[in-house]
């Protein structure tokens, strides 16, 4: 039966047997009302009725007074009317004749004073009638009140030995499912899908049961195959990283080693077990490449291990879950193979560039010789086509140079001849070798240096070297007739900023942050222009071999500003 029938049942019941209780009780007034009144009615008026006859004659021992006769008739009439005792018929006859007999002898003092004690003897004997029946009548409704009284105890005590165990068991009956349904509930919270419920009834309770064990048991599988599904899927990924050839280290975001690769355990000089679950700091306390790899922020580094010396390149990767940083996994890749490979490259270019230098002056130097009248007069041809030799020999001189200055300064072969020179030296030394150039595309240079700024500590050749690179840039990608604004001044207190604005076609922000990159160029921009990619790459170490910056600020359609700094006088670190 369901919780709803149940309880229906259960109210019903109860309403029943308080409307038994109530019924019965009122039967039992109604009785004890009628025998009341059947007592008034039927034998205390018989009682009156012979008490007034009674009283009447006794009044008149001798002659019956017109009076006494009338009450006395009256009463007996009233009497004859209210026979209800068995023998109470009889009595009252005979009351009637001994009263008729009594008016028919008024004369006669003797029968008067016989037919008074008769009727008097008969009076008494039907008032004792009816004062028994009184009596009778009485103990009978007071037995019909006791039983009355029991029967109605009787069935409250039933109602109420119900209604008690309804109150006692009833709410443990709801409550106690719900409470364990609650605590189930609480373990099932906390993952632990096992749990089920006993309730084998078949109301409501026990359907929740089963939709409850049905639930759970399906968690439980599907948590089961999940974690089978996470576990293997965590092997793999174990795998994976350790047959890689990379060092690989990861941690969480409290900085503790959550795995490391059998690589970065050889590199470290640690097994796996004394890494993971560490903290990374305590470690790096005590091991100089963990130290390097939470604190250098240098991509290439030295490392040696397993008895020789690698290079390799650094890279940290932030572990984001929904935009929070939940830990970082460390890359160390081995570059030294390309390291090798650079270096024999950079030895390479070197050796041609430095090589080449000497021809390419020669071939300057019989230009010129070409050029004097004295060798020999040239036709208008031969002088446009020794001008060609000559721009291209420039050129490729220049091409040398800049390829020589890159190998210098990757091999770390770089000069650097400081001195102190006023800033206006390098602008006006720049200005000076590009005036032609600028003047060919109708191009104003607006020099501003104030001759106060203070003298810069640098290397001349060098520093002008980069300008005029980022002065010669400018103006070839500059628009015919434009102003290049070429600006000096004091930007920190130990600084001189030198910086270059075109209003050129600028450069896309894509590009900004590869612009100082070897051999770039911005794709799909430099067909018109030769270069090598090399200018703003060489002006970047240039600058920062002198403890300086350099720096691009542009905007497509807007034009660039090049900037780099250069200390100064006596403020170097
Ligand atoms: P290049 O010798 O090719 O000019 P650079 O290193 O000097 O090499 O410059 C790299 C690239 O940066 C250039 O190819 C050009 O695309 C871009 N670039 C340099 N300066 C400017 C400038 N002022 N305006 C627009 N693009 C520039």
């Amino acid at each position: 039966m369901t919780i709803k029938n149940k309880l229906r049942a259960g109210f019903s019941f109860l309403f029943v047997l308080a409307l038994l209780c109530c019924g019965l009780s009122i039967y039992f007034l109604n009785r004890l009302s009628a025998d009341a009144k059947d007592i008034l009615k039927d034998n205390y008026k018989s009682v009156q009725f012979t008490k007034d006859m009674g009283v009447a004659i006794d009044a008149s021992p001798g002659i019956l007074t017109p009076q006494q006769a009338k009450i006395i008739e009256e009463n007996l009439v009233k009497e004859e009317h209210n026979i209800t005792e068995p023998g109470e018929g009889r009595l009252t006859d005979s009351l009637r004749a001994e009263y008729e007999r009594l008016k028919q002898v008024q004369n006669d003092p003797a029968k008067i004073t016989l037919l008074h004690s008769d009727i008097k003897r008969l009076l008494y004997g039907i008032m004792q009638l009816n004062m028994n029946a009184i009596i009778h009548k009485d103990t009978m409704a007071k037995a019909t009140a006791n039983r009355a009284i029991l029967l109605v105890a009787f069935v409250a005590t039933f109602l109420f030995l119900v209604a008690f165990s309804f109150v006692v068991n009833f709410p443990s009956y709801i409550a106690n499912p719900l409470k364990e349904l609650t605590e189930k509930i609480k373990e099932v919270s906390k993952r632990n899908y096992r749990q089920q419920l006993d309730f084998t009834s078949n109301d409501e309770f026990g359907e929740l049961a089963r939709a409850f064990n049905t639930m759970t048991i399906k968690l439980d599988e599907y948590e089961n195959s999940n974690l089978a599904s996470i576990l293997f899927e965590k092997k793999r990924i174990e795998t994976i990283i350790n047959s890689m050839q990379d060092a690989i280290v990861g941690l969480d975001e409290k900085s503790f080693i959550i795995f490391v690769n059998q690589v970065a355990c050889t590199l470290i000089g640690m097994s796996e077990q004394n890494l993971t679950g560490r903290y990374a700091p305590d470690i790096a306390l005590e091991n100089d490449l963990m130290r390097n790899l939470l604190v250098n922020d240098q991509p290439k580094m030295k490392i040696y291990a397993d008895n020789r010396e690698s290079y390799y390149s650094k890279a940290v990767l932030s572990i984001l879950s929904k935009d929070i940083v939940i830990g970082s996994v460390i890359i160390l890749k081995n570059i030294t193979e390309f390291q090798q490979m650079d270096e024999a490259k950079t030895n390479f270019i070197a050796t041609i560039s430095h090589e080449l230098k000497t021809p390419i002056s020669s071939i300057k130097m019989s230009l010129k010789l070409l050029e004097d009248s004295r060798i020999g007069e040239v036709n208008t041809e031969q002088r446009q086509l020794l001008e060609n030799i000559d721009e291209d020999a420039h050129r490729l001189l220049q091409i040398t140079t800049e390829l020589l200055d890159m190998a210098q300064v990757e091999t770390g072969k770089l000069h650097l001849n400081f001195g102190n020179t006023h800033p206006r030296n390098i602008v006006d030394y720049t200005v000076k070798a590009l005036k032609t150039t600028a003047e060919q595309k109708q191009i104003e240079i607006n020099v501003q240096c104030d001759e106060n700024l203070p003298d810069v500590h640098a290397d001349l050749d060098k520093s002008t070297w980069v300008l005029i690179n980022l002065l010669s840039n400018a103006i070839k990608y500059s628009h015919e007739k434009s102003v290049i604004d070429l600006t000096v001044k004091k930007r920190q207190a130990d600084e001189i900023e030198f910086s270059v604005r075109d209003h050129g076609r600028g450069i896309d922000q894509q590009y900004l942050s590869r612009i100082f990159d070897r051999y770039f160029k911005i794709p799909g921009t430099n067909t018109d222009q030769p270069g090598t990619g090399l200018g703003l790459a060489i002006a970047k170490d240039f600058i920062e071999a002198q403890a300086g910056k350099i720096g691009v600020e542009s905007e497509i359609g807007e034009g660039s500003r090049f900037y780099f700094t250069l200390k100064i006088i006596g403020r170097q670190s």
